[in-house]
């Protein structure tokens, strides 16, 4: 199958095949149509598995549809994962002019309030320097959001940010859509997915 196919629109597809994405990985093919059926996901894929563009393209799809402020979080376990898939964002959402930040730990608190405060469309963020900012930084709120995603949930609950979790999630409305990802399942990673996800449909590869 084709990213058209998929049900991608033309600006995403234009802009995967400018990024050499020829055909959707199993991943992407597996997620994407249930994802622009509004469901909420649960994706088993390793890193190496296409698994970014698997959500940013359904969230960026939504996005075009109804552009709007702060409508995406992505929280990541690393600065590193973090960077990249602010990265892939950025590269996928180049043609319809998506504005993404990056918030992770060991930056200047100051630069990452201006950058918020400038209210990109998408943030990707470390739990427990985003949980800082919505407990000290005036003026930013996530209370519009509508796509949560929790990218390599088994390392994030593996380096403890499971309790920051519960608290991110008391600042998010729960009338969102939420997708996790991750390489393992475990009885932590499904009690976090009963806590954040509505009736997921689960994707494996
Ligand atoms: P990820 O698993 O999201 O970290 O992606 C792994 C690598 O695959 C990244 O370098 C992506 O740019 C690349 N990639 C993602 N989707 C595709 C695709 N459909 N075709 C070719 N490469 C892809």
């Amino acid at each position: 199958k084709t990213f058209k196919e998929l049900g991608v629109v033309e600006a995403l597809c234009d802009a995967c095949e400018s990024l050499g994405y020829t055909q959707p990985t199993p991943i992407q093919a597996k997620s994407i149509p249930l994802a622009l059926q509004g469901r909420d996901i649960i994706g088993l894929a390793e890193t190496g598995s296409g698994k970014t563009a698997a959500f940013a393209l359904p969230i960026l799809q939504e996005l075009l549809a109804k552009p709007q402020p702060l409508f995406g979080l992505v929280l990541a376990p690393t600065r590193e994962l973090a960077a990249q898939i602010g990265q892939a964002f950025e590269a996928l959402g180049s043609l319809i002019s998506v504005r993404c930040a990056v918030i992770v730990g060991g930056l200047d608190m100051v630069s990452q309030s201006i950058a918020l405060a400038k209210k990109p469309h998408i943030i990707v963020a470390t739990p427990g320097r985003l949980l800082d900012h919505l407990e000290k930084t005036k003026g930013f709120s996530l209370r519009q959001l509508k796509y949560l995603v929790m990218d390599e949930a088994d390392r994030l609950l593996d380096l403890d940010f499971g309790p920051i979790l519960d608290k991110i999630l008391k600042f998010v409305p729960r009338e969102r859509r939420t997708y996790l990802f991750s390489a393992t399942m475990s009885n932590k990673i499904e009690s976090l997915q009963r806590a954040s996800l509505r009736d997921p449909l689960k994707v494996s590869i």
